[in-house]
């Protein structure tokens, strides 16, 4: 089986490209006006692969959302529009009730309007189209990091694949951490205030979709750099920490939070805004020329286990 990327590589993706950006980064750009260009970016949840057919639909509605929002935050631009593909195989009034509360109350979180979509009958899929606008010398690409910037990144890691854990029945935990992190998982709380206050200082930003190690990777590939990472600057659970699962933060995925890389000429402009702004947002580490990534545990180098894939090579 080939990964979900050699897929995209070999059957879809073309190097002739009209787009300002195509594939490759969290949305694809093209041009709105003279100083801005639209971002645009869809996500899938599909039924026992993104989510569990027991989950609350009010959840699922918040998250069909929310994944798209993150992705297009990770561009450095706003959400604006959105259009959603439903196929269910059968109109449940109740269930449809909850998820269009979840899927609204985000709109709303997120000044996101709902403009069109298409409603079918089939497996229990939601497919959501979100797209903003940003300023093209503002634009965060994957590409766009540098030599010695510092890393950043937002809110905490680990808890929702911890959640998924949990759910699957592999770890009893106690109970206060189990609803945290079930609630993480099913309930992504994006960090847009944080990112929109330091975007403009920041060169570049991929969303966690696929767990830190994978989507940092993204960023380095892209960049044609590579970063040096302390385990103990990561943003990590307590309890998560206590028990040396570590893991679940570097691999684990569905974190909905974000990388940033920023000049360290910017650090101090950041941390003036972290104290003044209470934000969430952890250094961890820099960009190096050498081009690969390691991550440091109390100075000593770990061995990395590679990221999240839909399809994993066999
Ligand atoms: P993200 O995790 O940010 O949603 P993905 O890892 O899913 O991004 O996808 C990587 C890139 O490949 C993105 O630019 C995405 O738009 C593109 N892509 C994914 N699937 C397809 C496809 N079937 N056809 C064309 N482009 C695709
Ligand atoms: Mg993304």
């Amino acid at each position: 089986m080939q990964t979900e990327f050699e897929i995209i590589e070999k059957f879809f993706f073309k190097k002739n490209i009209k787009a300002y950006k195509g594939i490759g980064d969290d949305a694809a750009l093209f041009k709105k006006d003279d100083d801005n260009l639209w971002a645009i970016s869809t996500d899938t949840l599909n039924k026992n692969i993104h989510f569990m057919a027991a989950t609350d639909p009010y959840k699922i509605g918040w998250k069909a959302m929310a994944v798209n929002v993150s992705d297009i935050l990770a561009m450095g631009a706003s959400p604006m529009f959105a259009l959603l593909a439903i196929a269910m195989p059968k109109a449940n009034s109740d269930w449809l009730k909850q998820f269009s509360k979840g899927f609204f109350e985000c709109c709303k979180e997120f000044n996101v309007e709902l403009i069109g979509g298409d409603t079918t009958r089939g497996p229990l899929s939601i497919n959501v189209t979100v797209l903003g606008d940003v300023n093209k010398n503002s634009v965060l690409l994957r590409s766009n990091a540098k030599i010695e910037d510092d890393l950043w990144v937002t809110g905490n890691l680990g808890l929702p694949a911890l959640g998924l854990k949990i759910i699957k029945n592999k770890i009893e935990v106690p109970k206060s951490i189990a609803k945290n992190s079930i609630k993480a998982l099913e309930k992504p709380m994006l960090n847009k205030f944080t990112i929109d206050k330091i975007k403009p200082f920041c060169n570049s930003a991929i969303d966690i979709s696929d767990g830190f190690v994978a989507d940092l990777s993204h960023i380095l590939r892209a960049s044609k750099v590579g970063a040096k990472v302390n385990l103990k600057d990561m943003p990590i659970n307590k309890w998560i920490k206590k028990t040396g699962q570590e893991d679940l933060a570097l691999y684990g995925g569905d974190d909905y939070q974000t990388i940033l890389t920023a000049s360290k000429n910017m650090r101090s402009k950041i941390e003036k805004l972290i104290q003044k702004n209470n934000l969430s947002l952890s250094r961890v580490g820099i960009i190096t020329k050498d081009k690969k990534l390691r991550v440091n545990d109390n100075g000593i180098e770990i061995k990395l286990k590679k990221g999240f894939a839909h399809f994993e090579k066999k």
